[in-house]
């Protein structure tokens, strides 16, 4: 793939996809800003090069097109403004009267100077970004001589800084940036040629949402660890009581024709042997450790149990690659995190190659304490789910476009 290494940026004008969607919790402060340190690599290496840089972001979902305070970029431009210590970095303030390129954004872009760097508004605050638009799009274009993509987390989506404004650049004028680069070949790497044994950990809340990238999975990896919500599936395709544990029944056949192909590959497919029950999903519930084919009627699985967790162990001991995704239990509350952090330390310590994908499963890892501990965090949840299913990113297709 083309990297910005390849292009010749000096003293241009480049804007870059970054992705600032950062968690945040109910005061509106940042609570974890890897995504913003890791755009940094390839906005200083503009800056260097004496650029004039424009950087452009969504932040979570306001309505369409509407401006919503709680959803500026503000904090994020701050926090920035902190991390890359440098002495001109702008965001306008008039995206209140609507737009994103609006006159003072414009005015701003045109007054850059070498190094300078312009933070644009929430993209989402024109309805343009989500529906990629062409006009929008090329209005952002308008802006620059030179395209880059470095937001890996939202490559999975054609919106308009994604896709369509790619398109107005040639293939010398565009390119990814050093994070995306690092994001695709870790993941093509692993996926492509991965050192065996290949163990998947896959947790959180639904089968739904990772059905197609656990099929794939199967093609893949010797064995599968399965945790989480989405694990009372597969308990009940077996046939046990799960009392009022998560379970979508409209997956139960798909969830046994997983298990008939893992035994029809010879894949190891493992299930929690046991749980952390409660009578209701509350921090101060009562729990009781059970055996996963003892859930009283009522009750609900939030976590694996310590049998779970211990044979978890055993399975991850020959690793040399581990592909983790997904929580083994309801780990927001303590009462039901013990499954997933002690996950997380396993993993750690194997001395496999080890990918966390997903935003619960690195927020797992970094309560954890064991993300220095890992080969590689992603910083996108969806877009490695979707290359494990082994589909194009529309990111990546729109680099590639002549
Ligand atoms: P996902 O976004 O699909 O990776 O799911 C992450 C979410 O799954 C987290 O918010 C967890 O609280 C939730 N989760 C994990 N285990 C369970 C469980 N046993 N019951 C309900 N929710 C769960």
């Amino acid at each position: 793939m083309k990297t910005i290494k390849d292009l010749d940026i000096d003293g241009k004008r480049v804007f870059i996809r970054c992705d600032f969607n950062v968690p945040k919790d109910e005061f509106g402060n940042i609570t974890d800003d890897r995504r913003i340190r890791a755009a940094l690599q390839t906005i200083r290496y503009c800056v260097d090069r004496g650029c004039k840089i424009i950087l452009g972001s969504h932040f979570e979902r306001p309505e369409p097109g509407v401006y919503d305070e709680q959803y500026s970029l503000v904090t994020v431009y701050r926090r920035l403004d902190i991390l890359l210590k440098i002495k001109n970095i702008l965001l306008f303030d008039d995206s209140k009267t609507g737009g994103v390129i609006t006159h003072r954004a414009k005015e701003l872009a045109s007054s850059l100077g070498a190094g300078d760097v312009l933070l644009l508004e929430n993209l989402r605050f024109d309805a343009g970004e989500t529906n990629n638009n062409t006009a929008f799009a090329k209005e952002i274009a308008g802006l620059v001589d030179i395209y880059i993509n470095d937001a890996f987390g939202a490559c999975h989506r054609k919106h308009a800084s994604i896709y369509a404004m790619a398109e107005n650049f040639d293939p010398e004028h565009k390119a990814a940036g050093f994070l995306l680069a690092k994001e695709i070949n870790f993941f093509s790497r692993v996926l492509g040629k991965p050192t065996r044994p290949f163990v998947a950990v896959v947790g959180g809340s639904k089968v739904s949402g990772k059905l197609q990238a656990l099929t794939k999975l199967l093609d893949k990896v010797d064995k599968v660890i399965i945790g989480g919500g989405m694990a009372f599936t597969f308990l009940k395709a077996m046939g046990y009581e799960i009392g009022n544990s998560l379970v979508e029944n409209d997956l139960l056949d798909d969830a046994s024709k997983i298990m008939k192909k893992a035994h029809e590959n010879g894949i190891k497919f493992y299930l929690p042997v046991d749980l952390v029950v409660a009578p209701e999903f509350s921090e101060n519930t009562a729990v009781k450790y059970l055996p996963a084919q003892e859930i009283p009627v009522g009750w609900m699985g939030l976590d694996v149990g310590p049998a779970s967790t211990r044979l978890f162990r055993e399975v991850l001991n020959d690793a040399q690659t581990i592909i983790w995704n997904g929580p083994m239990g309801v780990y927001e509350m303590d009462k039901f995190a013990k499954g997933s952090i002690k996950m997380s330390h396993y993993i750690a310590e194997t001395h496999a190659t080890t990918i966390v994908g997903g935003g619960d499963t690195a927020d797992v890892a970094a309560r954890a304490g064991d993300v220095d501990e890992m080969t590689f965090v992603s910083t996108g949840g969806g877009a490695s789910l979707k290359l494990i299913e082994g589909e194009t990113l529309p990111g990546i297709e729109a680099l590639e476009k002549r």
